[in-house]
């Protein structure tokens, strides 16, 4: 975020909730993730949505064994979290995911962090999932012209994102993204959303070592590599019609 909120009150919470849409400065009603259909979690209590492909379906790119750990240990960890921090609030239990980010600013620390990693967790691995599959051949759409006229080439676009994916320091994600109306190549760190910069993921890339040890060990650059083989354009492109008819 671009700036720290200060701390507000539990009454000022509530009378910001009661703005219902009107807070949503930047999520569209939906959300993004909405413009692929089931790609969104469910409202809470949030729980581990199951993969549309088998653990092994993305080998050799992504193994099996890491598949399975990553879905069924690391993003259920960031649900149980997500939904252990919201049992005491249940005044927050109607809210999804999204809207939750939207309104991160106001809670207090340090149910404010807490959501921030573990509801950005939840997210991001649920759009994750679904930005991969076995390889396949796709038609290009809409979104690759749109990479093409904004990077002059699909290659361009690739390079952008891989060095920004390398020069991610630590743990964070790498992002095609939506932002002030253009396609952008970002990064986050840990598991913040493109959202809390107030930009609308279109595809994005786990670059946390548990995403990709088990197999690349710390060869990172071979790992973006082989995201391009398994990646999902349907998936992307769905998402950025979702933000295109915003
Ligand atoms: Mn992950």
């Amino acid at each position: 975020m671009n700036s720290p909120a200060a701390p507000v009150s539990r009454r000022q919470v509530l009378q910001s909730l009661g703005l219902g849409a009107a807070v949503l400065a930047f999520a569209r009603p939906s959300g993004v993730h909405a413009a692929a259909p089931g790609v969104e979690p469910a409202a809470q209590p949030f729980t581990l949505p199951p993969l549309d492909y088998a653990y092994g379906a993305l080998e050799p790119f992504i193994d099996a064994r890491t598949m399975e750990i990553h879905h069924t240990k690391h993003h259920q960890a960031y649900i149980n979290a997500a939904n252990k921090a919201l049992e005491a609030r249940p005044d927050l239990r109607e809210l999804g995911a999204e809207q939750i980010i939207a309104r991160i600013d106001a809670f207090e620390e340090p149910l404010r962090t807490t959501l921030r990693n573990h509801i950005g967790g939840h997210l991001n691995h649920t759009f994750f999932w679904k930005l991969l599959a076995a390889p396949a051949n796709y038609q290009a759409g809409p979104l690759r012209a749109a990479i093409d006229r904004r990077f002059g080439s699909f290659e361009a676009f690739q390079k952008a994102f891989t060095t920004a994916s390398l020069a991610r320091f630590g743990s964070g994600w790498s992002w095609l993204v939506v932002k002030d109306g253009e396609l952008d190549v970002l990064t986050t760190a840990n598991q913040d959303t493109p959202l809390l910069e107030r930009a609308q993921p279109v595809l994005g890339l786990d670059l946390w070592e548990h995403a990709y040890y088990l197999n690349y060990q710390n060869r990172r650059a071979d790992y973006v590599q082989a995201f391009w083989k398994i990646l999902n354009w349907n998936t992307a492109e769905a998402a950025y019609a979702g933000v295109a008819t915003l």
